[in-house]
């Protein structure tokens, strides 16, 4: 068996294998993103992060990142439900670094709600940041890695890309849209050397979940524990949270040369949910 000894040739190439290249992941400063940014650093990426939060955090989070991968690291800002802002990322990231070669389209947020009770303005909100981000980075980073032959677009949707839940009709429509752009985007970009896949984690434990258990109590008239016992994880078999480093995982195999050939796929990490 294979042990991970960091002097190991064949451990110390893997450690390396994005040294060089720039990886941009929306929605980083937290939960799933941060840690694909974590890990992306790890394989030796400059690393691009977004998203909200405290700024002396953000500022901590950049600095390790640099430690991790002994290259520079970024932040910027942008709003990922405004369509300028969103282009504005990857044009920035291009400009500073010559180019974006992994893309991690991760930006996302949930409201639980019924749909004849759900506000128009949060409708367009998750349509925004969870669907369209993803088309506006994908056409500015497309063409850079089209013309190196190479690149990676990772696009973080989610169990409810291929089967729905009550109370989460923009979430789940957003998705499904998301799977269907990232089938289109390998098409376009099959003969590029670059590829374009859906990661469908089942739930994480993380911030954007634990905001959803009252409100999903509340839609439901249960309580927080039931919610988490009888909803949450009674739809998934193994009974557990996916982790976070399960899912920036995935997406390390992703951006390897051993993931060449997977373009178009719709991979799930849900702990057999939709094999129900
Ligand atoms: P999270 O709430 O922990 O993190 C969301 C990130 O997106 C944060 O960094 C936040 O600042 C950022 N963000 C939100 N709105 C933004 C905006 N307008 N502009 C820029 N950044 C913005 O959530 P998470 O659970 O880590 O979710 C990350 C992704 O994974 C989402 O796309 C989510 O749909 C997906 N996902 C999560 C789960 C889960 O169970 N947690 C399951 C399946 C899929």
């Amino acid at each position: 068996m294979r042990t991970s000894n960091p002097n190991d040739p064949e451990t110390m190439e893997t450690m390396g294998m994005l040294k060089g290249k720039t990886a941009v992941v929306t929605g980083s400063t937290s939960g799933i993103g941060r840690a694909i940014a974590e890990s992306l650093a790890d394989l030796g990426a400059s690393v691009v992060i977004n998203g909200f939060g405290d700024a002396d955090d953000i500022e901590a989070l950049r600095c390790d990142l640099e430690r991790r991968s002994g290259a520079v690291a970024r932040y910027d800002s942008a709003d990922m439900s405004q369509a300028d802002a969103v282009r504005g990322l990857i044009t920035g990231a291009i400009d500073h670094f010559g180019s974006v070669d992994v893309l991690v389209n991760n930006a996302g947020i949930q409201h639980v709600a019924p749909i004849e009770a759900f506000p128009p303005a949060t409708w367009d909100a998750i349509l925004a940041i969870n669907l369209s981000s993803a088309f506006h980075t994908a056409a500015c980073a497309l063409p850079v890695m089209k013309q190196k032959g190479w690149g990676r677009i990772i696009n973080i949707a989610s169990a409810h890309a291929l089967v729905a839940s009550p109370f989460k009709s923009a979430y789940v429509a957003a998705k499904h849209g998301v799977a269907g752009l990232t089938k289109t985007i390998a098409l376009e970009a099959a003969e590029h050397g670059v590829t374009a896949n859906a990661v469908c984690p089942g739930y994480v434990w993380t911030p954007l979940v634990e905001k959803q258990v009252p409100e999903n109590a509340r839609a439901r008239g249960l309580t927080e524990a039931e919610v988490i016992r009888d909803v949450l994880l009674a739809a998934q078999p193994t009974k557990a949270f996916v982790t976070v480093g399960q899912v920036a995982g995935l997406v390390g195999f992703l951006a390897s040369e051993a993931a060449a050939s997977i373009t178009g796929a719709i991979l799930t990490i849900d702990g057999g949910w939709t094999a129900e």
